[in-house]
């Protein structure tokens, strides 16, 4: 059954601290551009090159845009940071209001949420004005109550085990 068929898209939340999240949407933007759908991926936060970010040059029908410069482990956000997830945001919404995408996942919202780059009224009012038919995919860890709320899907990925405490670090082509 495809989701044109239905007439209604939903809105998936992939959360937790366990690894799989921004993969799990990849695998689900793969799977909808395969069978012909359009595919709208916003990555907020994130400004480096990932290797996923390369597939929209391999893959038609899916467009990556990235909102963000550096990570904020080591450092507050500034003006510039708030600045670019508001602009993100509002292109996101832009996407899900056209109706011309069928799936539009915004990788890593709710860390720019976490990070009060943006407000939950603000990705809330953005979900409100979503064409019907469009799939909305929300990922990243620390998911508010209120997106939950709002979702009509909700993973929540629990680490057991991973490798980074074995003093594995970021792998390229697995983890990034
Ligand atoms: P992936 O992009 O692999 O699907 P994810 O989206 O679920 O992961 P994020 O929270 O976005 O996970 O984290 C990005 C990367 O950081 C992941 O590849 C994950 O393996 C790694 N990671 C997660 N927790 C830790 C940690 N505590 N220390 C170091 N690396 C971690
Ligand atoms: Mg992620």
């Amino acid at each position: 059954m495809s989701i044109l068929e239905t007439g209604k898209g939903y809105i998936h939340i992939y959360t937790g601290n366990g690894k799989g999240k921004t993969t799990a949407a990849f695998g689900l933007a793969v799977r909808a551009a395969m069978s012909g759908k359009k595919v709208y991926i916003g990555q907020f936060v994130k400004g480096m090159a990932y290797s996923e970010t390369k597939c929209s040059a391999y893959i038609p029908g899916i467009e990556i845009e990235q909102f963000g410069t550096t990570c904020y482990i080591d450092r507050n956000p500034d003006e510039e940071d708030v600045q670019r997830a508001k602009n993100g945001l509002e292109k996101c919404k832009a996407m899900m209001k056209s109706g011309d995408i069928d799936v539009v996942i915004l990788d890593e919202i709710t860390i720019a949420v976490y990070f009060k780059l943006l407000t939950d009224d603000e990705v809330l009012g953005a979900l409100k004005v979503k064409a019907e038919h469009v799939e909305v995919v929300l990922t990243g860890r620390y998911a508010s109550e209120l997106l939950i709320d709002a979702a009509d899907l909700v993973s929540e990925i629990q680490e057991v085990k991973h490798y980074y405490r074995q003093g594995v670090l970021s792998r390229e082509g697995i983890d990034c």
